[in-house]
């Protein structure tokens, strides 16, 4: 994809718009499998929380790729889609066991995160294989917000209260098919995800009917040139040979599952959206963009970076830019960031818009949420229309005041 690629889309689909480049996909979706290629049985769910955009799923599906789902709709997604209900992951947290109900019937596996609905559920449906979310009180990341498998952390069931799942595993007599774990967003040192691996491989060793072991995902991307990313290679190399020599002591081959999202469709994506205004205050220039957090939350909501390109005029000269949004709140994409001259008018590519950024946009302010294009076979096809008036007013309800009476 060329900045004439991508400014045509922006003449053709208008702006702002989401633009992701299959290519990218499919080479990360590979460098994964190649990291793992000693693993027999390797299973890649992609998480569709990430960006669930029902083609984007049936490309990830096409080459192989199965999902991991937090929600029943994501599991209708997913079904929508043509992945078949083997392939597809049910790792909710928080959800009633009405829900995971639902998913039963749907024939997605499912995989529960607290002692209450396990035993509950362990209770009623004894013969559904049950995967089990461990939290194995390991702090993947560097950010907070974004970790999720330290100790206070809501997700997963404590490993200290493994006496009690078994009990209540014993008690129903119900079928453990899988141990999960998901740590958090960053893994920037390998040692500390083996370190919480091993934790997952003790806490396997007490059932006796796993199929497979559900190492989550926490892969770090990198957002800008030279940024830290996690060594997938350097993972693949190390973890393959535990899980083999785990494998081995078992008896079994089990299979080993990922579940990436930001890993697989991050730096796949580009949001592009025009500056309205350049206005010039005594100590900034702000360029103001036709978008806000509404469209893009990421910067604001996870202090996230995210590089900007001015695609219009991409080799003019460096100037220092705040990037702000047109909503009546704060929303600066970016603080005083060196991009090439921007004139009002401009088309801007903001980087690593694949995931997190379109399935967290919202109407705020009553805007659109934008359109999405997949850039396939060196063509731009939409895979999402731009939101219209029609939709902002869908499900309302007008009522009529003048025809309620009171009592
Ligand atoms: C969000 C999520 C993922 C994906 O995380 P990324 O950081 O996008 O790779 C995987 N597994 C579970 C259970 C999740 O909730």
């Amino acid at each position: 994809m060329t900045n004439q690629d991508l400014l045509a889309i922006a003449k053709e689909f208008e702006s702002p718009v989401y633009v992701y480049d299959a290519e990218k996909i499919a080479f990360q979706y590979n460098r994964l499998k190649n990291a793992f290629s000693e693993i027999e049985d390797l299973r890649i769910h992609y998480a569709v929380k990430a960006l669930s955009n029902i083609s984007i799923l049936k490309y990830l599906n096409s080459m192989g790729c199965g999902l991991d789902t937090v929600s029943v709709q994501e599991v209708m997604l997913g079904l929508k889609a043509g992945v078949a209900p083997k392939d597809i992951i049910y790792t909710p947290n928080g959800v009633s066991l009405e829900e995971i109900e639902e998913v039963v019937e749907l024939g997605a596996q499912i995989n529960i995160d607290n002692l209450s609905i396990l035993e509950q559920f362990g209770a009623k449906h004894p013969e559904v294989p049950v995967c089990i979310r461990i939290n194995p009180h390991i702090l993947a990341g560097g950010n907070a917000k974004i970790s999720v498998g330290h100790v206070d952390s809501k997700f997963g069931i404590s490993i200290h209260q493994m006496p009690l799942l078994l009990r209540i595993v014993e008690n129903t007599g119900m079928n453990i098919n899988g141990i999960h774990m998901h740590t958090g967003s960053d893994i920037l040192d390998i040692e500390v995800f083996l370190r919480a691996s091993e934790i997952l491989f003790d806490a396997a060793k007490n059932f006796k009917n796993l199929s497979f072991l559900d190492f989550g995902s926490g892969f770090k991307v990198p957002y800008t040139a030279g940024d830290i990313e996690t060594d997938i290679e350097e993972l693949g190399e190390k973890l393959t040979h535990r899980f083999k020599d785990f494998c081995k002591d078992y008896g079994r081959e089990l299979t080993l599952v990922f579940e990436p999202g930001k890993f697989l469709v991050s730096e796949a994506g580009k949001f592009l959206a025009r500056v309205n205004v350049i206005k010039q205050t005594t100590s900034t220039v702000f360029a103001g963009v036709d978008s806000g957090f509404n469209h893009l939350i990421r910067p604001m909501f996870y202090g996230s970076h995210h590089d900007i390109h001015n695609i219009s005029n991409p080799e003019g000269k460096q100037r220092f830019y705040s990037v702000v949004g047109y909503i009546c709140e704060t929303d600066t994409f970016a603080n005083n960031r060196r991009i090439a001259e921007i004139t009002e008018g401009d088309v801007l590519a903001f980087s690593n818009a694949g995931a997190y950024s379109f399935s967290m946009a919202s109407n705020f302010n009553s805007r659109y949420r934008p359109a999405e294009v997949l850039w396939y076979n060196g063509k731009a096809h939409l895979i999402r229309e731009r939101e219209t008036f029609e939709d902002l007013l869908r499900h309302q309800v007008v009522i009529d005041l003048e025809t309620i009476t009171s009592e």
